[in-house]
């Protein structure tokens, strides 16, 4: 697998992994923020539950008065009753309407029981009006007490539905969870307090001790409300560093539980003993009823603080789930940009690099090496395989300047220096040749030996300088005569010889005839612009069967010698 592939599978996959563990974490801080979110809307829901239950139980102070009503205040109180009954009336509507719109709510028990509280509410509202309308002394126990209980009745519906709405704060942030016990004891203690106050409406209205049942209930209500005190105070605890909680806590303690604990004993001593009261139920209202707004106090304190703490936690979340969405898309472009870097600046110059090298090794010499664009590893690799570049075509043309001296010096070592010719040497190892092949094939091969006559006067009477011209002149003039396939060379100072394949004798005294004729005709430049003439004298010997070169040439020389001899500028043959 090529190295730019792995690293882009590599990339792929460490990506996958991030983007995987960016979308958990995205999706933990979401869904906290979800249940967060719901918080809010839940307690909303809880305390109109509260409010709800509260204006309910508060309904029967004006109820009670109501039904211990006298005949001058009678319609004054059932106002007053009126009032009540249209405020839990609108709590109830309220809460109804805030259930209603929460499909999941609208779908659950707690809307069912709503129902079934409302529906109660008219009969026992019924019964109220039914005794507050009888005249004073048609009052029964029975009744009064049936239409008390009638509105006591509906409470514990009630707190199942709180209690249900308060498993949903609680689900949604369990960081509330002390507040909601605290709340909920405290919403409690309202209602024990409230049903205290309503034991003794009857026993008021009839101006009767209280009877057995009535001191059994009390008592235990008594108990509840001791127990409900110290669960407040339990699950408070945390709050009572705070002044205002203190403050609450404080005056929850003076109010109720210091004077109105003290009225009701009051109430408690005097029904024990004789029955007579020396109040109305009305007249029991004004007085208890304000002393429990304290214990209502602490509860709404309790819970605006919640909803402060539920609110400060959702912005919370919310900046933190944006906080963690806007640093995963970060790390996500950062992460994208170090694969970028890391492909442009080592991955792809590497590949590239290899590539270069391996064309270097295929011999392209021609191939561009780019610079390095930054002063790092890679950059000192391009510029090392640039030295290489260099180095191989500089060994190259080393290599090929070596050829060209090996043949120049070749060809020196063969070449007569003055006229160009071959000389001596070079003829010896060309004729040897054509030799060979004449005498394999038995062919004609000749050889013509000239010597240049009088050439020491040449030199004496021109100069070295001349002489040495007239031989180049007669090395050019003989060249230019001969055939392709003779050899012409430099024999020695002032002498020639020409070996003439496939020739025989006749042939090559033609040859040599042509030759004298050319030379005796030809008008050489010296030094100084003058021309003068020379001749030469030529022998000429044919290859007869046994004869090796040195031989041939040996019979040529003597017929030079016989043309000098016969008087010069002319052509002798060998015998
Ligand atoms: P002949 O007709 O008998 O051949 O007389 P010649 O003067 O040509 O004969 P000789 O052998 O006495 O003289 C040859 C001269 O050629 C002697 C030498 O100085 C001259 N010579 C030999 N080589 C060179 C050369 O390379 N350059 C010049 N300028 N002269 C040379
Ligand atoms: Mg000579
Ligand atoms: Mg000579």
């Amino acid at each position: 697998m090529s190295l730019n592939r792995l690293f882009r599978l590599i990339s792929i996959a460490l990506l996958m992994l991030f983007l995987a563990l960016a979308i958990s974490l995205v999706w933990i801080e979401w869904s906290i923020y979800q249940n967060g979110a719901n918080s809010v809307p839940a307690l909303r829901n809880f305390r109109l539950g509260l409010v709800a239950m509260e204006k309910l139980s508060a309904e029967r102070g004006p109820a009670n008065a109501y039904m211990g009503s006298r005949p001058g205040e009678r319609d004054a109180l059932y106002q007053q009753l009126k009032a009540a009954r249209v405020t839990s009336d609108t709590a109830m509507d309220q809460l109804r309407d805030a259930l209603e719109k929460d499909p999941t709510l609208r779908q659950s028990p707690m809307f069912d029981r709503l129902r079934t509280v409302q529906q109660a509410l008219g009969p026992a509202r019924a019964a109220v009006d039914r005794i507050g309308l009888q005249p004073e002394d048609q009052r029964t126990t029975l009744y009064v007490v049936s239409a008390v209980n009638g509105m006591v009745d509906m409470i514990p519906v009630m707190v199942r539905l709180t209690a249900e709405l308060a498993s949903i704060v609680d689900q949604s942030d369990p960081d509330l969870r002390d507040g909601l016990a605290g709340v909920r004891a405290a919403a409690s203690l309202r209602e024990y307090a409230g049903q205290i106050g309503s034991r003794f409406t009857a026993p008021l209205i009839i101006h009767r001790k209280l009877n057995s049942d009535e001191v059994i209930e009390i008592g235990r209500l008594y108990g509840r409300i001791e127990l409900l005190r110290s669960l407040v105070s339990a699950q408070l605890a945390s709050y009572s560093k705070r002044p205002e909680f203190a403050r609450a806590i404080d005056e929850m303690d003076k109010q109720y539980f210091d004077n109105g604990f003290q009225f009701l004993d009051y109430l408690l001593q005097v029904g024990l003993k004789s029955g007579d009261y020396g109040i109305t139920p009305a007249e029991l209202a004004a007085r208890y009823v304000p002393q429990m707004k304290s214990i209502l106090d602490l509860r709404d304190l309790l819970l605006d603080d919640m909803m402060v703490r539920a609110e400060q936690r959702n912005v919370q979340a919310r900046n933190f789930l944006a906080s963690v969405i806007g640093l995963t898309i970060i790390a996500c472009l950062f992460f994208q940009l170090l694969m970028y870097m890391i492909r442009k600046r080592v991955v792809r110059p590497l590949v590239s690099a290899t590539d270069l090298v391996v064309g270097l090794v295929d011999g392209k010499l021609d191939q561009e090496i780019p610079k390095g664009k930054y002063d790092d590893e890679i950059g000192g690799m391009m510029r090392a395989l640039r030295v290489l570049k260099e180095r191989i075509l500089e060994r190259n043309s080393l290599a090929k300047e070596r050829e060209a001296l090996i043949t120049q010096l070749q060809t020196s070592s063969n070449t007569d220096f003055l006229t160009g010719l071959l000389n001596r040497r070079a003829f010896f190892s060309y004729g040897e040749q054509q030799m060979a092949v004449a005498q394999r094939y038995e062919r004609d091969l000749s050889v013509v030996l000239f010597d240049i006559d009088y050439f020491k006067r040449i030199n004496d009477s021109y100069g070295h300088l001349s002489g040495d011209a007239i031989l180049r002149g007669v090395a050019q003039t003989a060249s230019q005569l001969l055939r392709k396939v003779d050899v012409l060379a430099r024999y020695g100072g002032e002498e020639f010889i020409v070996l003439l394949p496939e020739s025989d004798l006749a042939q090559a005294q033609a040859v040599a005839e042509k030759l004298r004729a050319a030379l005796a005709h030809k008008d050489f430049e010296i030094d100084g612009g003058q021309h003068i003439r020379i001749s030469a004298s030529f022998g000429v010997a044919a290859l007869v069967d046994g004869r090796g070169l040195e031989q041939l040439i040996k019979l040529a020389d003597t017929a030079l010698y016989v043309a000098k001899e016969q008087g010069r500028n002319r052509v002798a043959t060998s015998a």
